[in-house]
C-alpha cells in the first residue's frame, strides 16, 4: 500500500488538468494524465486520438508508453497514475499489464468507466495484478472541464446546421430564377 496524501494528490492532479486543457486546445476532448513515481512526474500524456486518427491513443495510454520508454522498462512499479476522467476498459486492462500500483482518477464515467463505475477491471481478483483506487481527486473541476466542453461542442454543431440550413435555404431562393 502506498501512503495516501491528499495534497500531492491535487497538485499532480493540477498537472493532469492542464495537460487536458492542452488537449482541448488541439481539438481532442480534454483528458489529461501523468504517472508520477517516487514523488517525481516520469511522464505526461493527453487525449490525440483524432490528431492521431488512432482510436488507442487516450491520455493514460500515451502516459504509459511515455514512461516506459523514460524507465526502459514495461513494468511501471511503484507508480501512480493521476488522470482527469476514469479509466475506460482499455485502459484499465493496460494499466493491469503495467503493473501500475495507484490509480487516482477525478471526474467519474458513468457511460463507460471501467474502474468502479461501469466495471472495475483495475480490482478484478481473477487478474495477476490489482490497483489501489483513489477516486474524485478535483473531482468538480474535472467533470466541469468536460462538461463544458461538451456543451460548447453542442452549439457549435447546433450553429453550424443552422448555418447550412440558411446557406441551403439561399440556394433554393436563387435556382428558379436561374431556371427563369
Ligand atoms: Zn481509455
Amino acid at each position: 500500500m502506498q501512503k495516501p496524501d491528499p495534497i500531492a494528490d491535487e497538485f499532480y492532479m493540477r498537472r493532469a488538468l492542464e495537460l487536458a486543457t492542452h488537449a482541448e486546445q488541439c481539438g481532442e476532448i480534454p483528458v489529461g494524465a501523468v504517472l508520477v513515481q517516487e514523488g517525481q512526474i516520469i511522464a505526461e500524456g493527453f487525449n490525440q486520438s483524432i490528431m492521431l486518427h488512432d482510436p488507442t491513443a487516450h491520455a493514460e495510454i500515451a502516459v504509459l508508453r511515455a514512461a516506459g520508454k523514460q524507465l526502459q522498462n514495461y513494468r511501471l512499479i511503484n507508480s501512480t497514475l493521476y488522470v482527469t476522467l476514469e479509466p475506460c476498459a482499455m485502459c484499465a486492462a493496460a494499466m493491469v499489464h503495467a503493473r501500475v500500483t495507484r490509480l487516482v482518477f477525478g471526474a467519474r464515467d458513468a457511460k463507460t468507466g471501467a474502474c468502479g463505475s461501469v466495471h472495475n477491471l483495475v480490482q478484478d481478483l481473477t487478474a495477476n495484478h490489482q490497483l489501489e483506487v483513489q477516486p474524485g481527486v478535483l473531482a468538480d473541476e474535472c467533470s466541469a472541464q468536460l462538461s463544458e466542453f461538451f456543451r460548447r461542442r453542442r452549439q457549435e454543431h447546433k450553429a453550424r446546421k443552422q448555418a447550412e440550413k440558411a446557406a441551403a435555404a439561399t440556394v433554393g431562393a436563387v435556382t428558379p430564377k436561374v431556371q427563369d
